[in-house]
């Protein structure tokens, strides 16, 4: 199936924080307590109710001041080290290619939180039973909630009023941000990025920058840590042929006590 994908244009973003609210809405996340910090930015970061978060940076000096606005969620990432971490398959990929989630399936064990290049996952541990859940976007593909498979886009994209977020194709969204790109580049804007498109092998989420990752915010040059592939690739397997040991173990010992149960008959 064609990948699809999520393109924001921070040089469109008005940063009115409608697909925060849109995204907390049709997910049914809870409102948080904020407090005055000195700043239009609300809450301060990523949590299991807040999953879509908009950043607001100043940049420059005062002759050149310039207000930058990030998108802060999960990145959708094409080979995407939650994915790999995951012991209980709670993370696994859509169709579409974005990272779905099953959330009853989540052990609470932190591995995503720790692997994830983009520090996206949250931890909720303030549950009646004790036990860990984590939390992220799902890109709206939350079983009950899933605008995806009823051919809505994204509740984010839905609702952004100056066309910073598009939903469609993965390719024809790579051509859209490439384009945008030098339409800046030429308007002055040297260091126009398309952030997403190479980038931990590739995400499904693409971002437009008018200026270098870093001047965002944004991490450069991020990197899946070795630990997750070796987990994936070593350590995963063993624990299959670990459980597989122990399966076989267990059966040995019935046959063997049924053996010896059956020779105890025959003696008497
Ligand atoms: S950004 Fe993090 S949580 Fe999202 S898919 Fe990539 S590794 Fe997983
Ligand atoms: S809804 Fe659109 S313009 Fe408003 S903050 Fe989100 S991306 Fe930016």
């Amino acid at each position: 199936m064609a990948e699809k994908s999520i393109l924001y244009d921070a040089s469109k973003c008005t940063a009115c924080r409608g697909c925060q609210v849109a995204c907390k809405s049709w997910n049914e996340r809870e409102a948080e307590k904020t407090t005055e910090r000195g700043t239009l930015e609300n809450p301060p970061d990523l949590s299991p109710q807040t999953w879509l978060k908009m950043e607001l940076r100043e940049v420059g000096n005062n002759g050149n001041l310039r207000w930058l606005f990030t998108r802060r969620s999960c990145m959708h990432c094409k080979d995407a080290a939650c994915v790999k971490v995951c012991p209980t398959g709670a993370l696994y990929y859509h169709p579409l290619g974005f990272v779905s989630y099953d959330r009853g399936k989540c052990s609470g064990c932190g591995y995503c939180k720790e692997f994830c290049p983009f520090d996206v996952p949250r931890l909720d541990t303030n549950r009646g039973s004790g036990l860990g859940r984590m939390d992220k976007c799902t890109a709206c593909t939350t079983f009950g909630l899933d605008r995806i498979d009823e051919g809505y886009s994204p509740a984010c994209v839905k609702t952004c009023p100056t066309g910073a977020l598009t939903y469609g194709y993965r390719e024809t969204l790579l051509t859209t941000g490439q384009a945008r790109v030098q339409e800046l580049i030429v308007k002055g804007y040297k260091n126009a990025y398309l952030y997403g498109d190479k980038e931990v092998g590739g995400t499904h989420v693409l971002y437009v920058l008018d200026d270098s990752p870093s001047v965002y915010g944004i991490v450069e040059n991020p990197k899946v840590p070795g630990a997750a592939i070796a987990w994936q690739d070593v350590i995963k397997p063993l624990g299959y042929v670990a459980v597989g040991l122990v399966g076989i173990g267990l059966l040995l010992n019935v046959m063997v006590a049924r053996a010896k149960m059956l020779n105890g008959k025959g003696e008497k």
